[in-house]
């Protein structure tokens, strides 16, 4: 194995091998024989390492000790799960350099956000350590005489989390530490594209838990394509799946878990759109719209997909996108001059030329042009230049989110119009508006505005704080992770009522008297 960037020295410091083991319920990995996953870098296309895939015996053993270590973990008080989670964010916290690099190389996206990926983790890990102390229920008033009623909350078990390969490991800790500090225990199959970053994960969490003297099983590994992820979806045992991909892989888990009346957690893809009005303050909404449509090189579940801009102030958006575009140095994420990486993986690359052939077939007018770049610095073949079209809303390709730096320019004339379009694709994740206009923005968050899950003024659509509740509506699967209260899906509710009287007069005035 042998990696420009000093990679070698990052993987041993986070404990990575060049063959590794992929299923683990906290310090201790089992073998599970020659089915192996090798993980390449986008960047250069070369291995980083190889991961064991989990089969299905080893599955079992790992829910078996999930199972028990959820007697042990429900009842430590919330405040000392939250302890443990401190520490996890403190370590974190001193891996956060390493991490991010591995990040960076294994995924694509460039360094600072690889490192942007790992603050999240941090920020996560503080948000559920307060949280610990914060898991409030409700105190009625009973309509009883002498009765008191109140409602509480209570760990569900063991939480499926399957992740994609776009954020590698932030996803995870979205979900681990809320489940964590709510009392639950977890069981994480990371994207088959990402399992490296997954194991320095393990290994870190691992390490919090076992320096406490907390039993193996809190913090469960599997590794696998979607054939693990379906272990977990049809097992009866876990009662929430945690779900985080494309809306085809969300349509099949809720399928899955709802036919044995289990709980998802959906967060699937998104068709992100801005709007940008005659009355928008033109510097912020190109750099909004720039970084949201080739950051991550449009690999974000909130990247732009679509521009609708109003018909005054079109061509100007558009000269200066193009402008913007003819500035961008596409090349090594790891390097801090550039401002694109590459797409994941080859069948990422032939995704993004077919949408490219599509939208010229549907009637799409190329305004910066795309395709695949190769020669020095490009060896991977993953690398493609971000482009943009002058496309319909109704053109089916603009109906679908493509995962690539894609940019579609649909005009508009009036606010109605433009909110109509925007609405008007399966998906609803992040919106944004980019008005200086306070009833244009009133508008786009009124009820009868965007009907996204998160939906912005004058910011744009990717880069959200995990102190809101992360998530969208239609195909983009209705769950919230992160923040508010997203941490009420990994716990249940309970309604107590106590008679403390002498008498039991029933609800509703009801009398049963003998
Ligand atoms: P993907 O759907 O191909 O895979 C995601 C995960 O699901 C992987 O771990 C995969 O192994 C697993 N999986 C696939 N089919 C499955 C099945 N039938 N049963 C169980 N597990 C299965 O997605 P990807 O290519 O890794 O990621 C890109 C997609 O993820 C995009 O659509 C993006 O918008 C979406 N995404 C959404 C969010 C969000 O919060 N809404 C965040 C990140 C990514």
């Amino acid at each position: 194995m042998s990696n420009d960037f000093g990679i070698e020295t990052v993987l041993k410091r986070l404990g990575i091998e060049e063959t590794n083991k992929g299923t683990s319920t906290g310090s201790e990995w089992m073998d599970t024989g020659a089915d192996y996953i090798t993980s390449f870098s986008p960047v250069d296309g070369k291995p980083i390492g190889k991961v064991q895939v989990t089969h299905r015996q080893a599955y079992e053993a790992v829910i078996g000790k999930a199972e028990e270590a959820f007697k042990v973990w429900r009842k430590m008080p919330a405040p000392a799960r939250g302890e443990v989670v401190r520490q996890i964010g403190n370590a974190l916290r001193d891996r956060k350099e390493d991490l991010g690099k591995l990040v960076s190389y294994e995924m694509g996206k460039s360094y600072q956000e690889g490192l942007g990926e790992v603050q999240e983790m941090i920020d996560i890990c503080d948000f559920a350590v307060g949280l610990s102390r914060q898991l409030y229920g409700l105190t009625m008033h009973s309509e009883r005489p002498g009765h008191r009623m109140y409602e509480q909350w209570h760990p569900l078990g063991i939480v499926g989390i399957i992740s994609a390969f776009n954020f590698p490991v932030a996803v995870w800790s979205w979900n681990t530490m809320l489940a964590w500090v709510c009392g639950d225990v977890c069981v994480w199959k990371p994207s088959e594209k990402a399992p490296i970053s997954a194991l320095a994960c393990q290994y870190i969490a691992a390490e919090v838990f076992k320096s406490n003297g907390l039993p193996e099983g809190i913090s469960s590994l599997v590794n696998g394509d979607y054939k693990v992820g379906e272990y977990l979806s049809k097992d009866g045992r876990v009662p929430l799946v945690s779900a985080t991909g494309s809306t085809r892989m969300g349509k099949k888990v809720g399928e899955a878990v709802g036919a044995r009346l289990g709980r998802s957690l959906l967060e699937l893809g998104g068709n992100n759109a801005i709007i940008i009005t005659e009355n928008a303050d033109l510097d912020i909404a190109i750099r909004g719209a720039l970084f949201g449509a080739v950051g991550t090189a449009g690999q974000r579940c909130t990247s732009t997909r679509r521009l609708i801009v109003h018909k005054s102030v079109f061509g100007v958006v558009k000269e200066r996108l193009a402008s913007a575009y003819g500035k961008l140095v596409i090349g090594n994420p790891l390097d801090e001059k550039n401002h694109v990486g590459p797409l994941i993986d080859k069948d990422a690359v032939e995704m993004y030329l077919k949408a490219i052939d599509k939208v010229k077939q549907e009637g799409g007018k190329e305004i910066v042009e795309g395709g695949v770049l190769s020669g020095s610095g490009y060896a991977s073949g993953c690398y493609v230049k971000p482009c943009i079209f002058e496309a319909e809303n109704h053109f089916e390709i603009v109906q679908h989110e493509t995962f690539a730096p894609i940019l579609y320019l649909i005009p508009y004339e009036d606010l109605d119009e433009a909110i109509a379009y925007h609405n008007g694709v399966p998906q609803g994740l992040s919106s944004a508006i980019m008005t200086t206009n306070m009833r244009e923005a009133e508008q786009f968050l009124s009820a009868a505005g965007s009907d996204c899950g998160i939906a912005n003024v004058n910011i744009g659509t990717s880069g959200a704080e995990i102190g809101g509740a992360f998530g969208g509506e239609k195909e983009t699967g209705g769950g919230r992770e992160s923040g508010s209260d997203s941490w009420k899906a990994y716990m249940r509710r309970q309604t107590n009522t106590i008679n403390y009287s002498t008498q039991l007069p029933l609800a509703q005035g009801i009398k049963f008297d003998i």
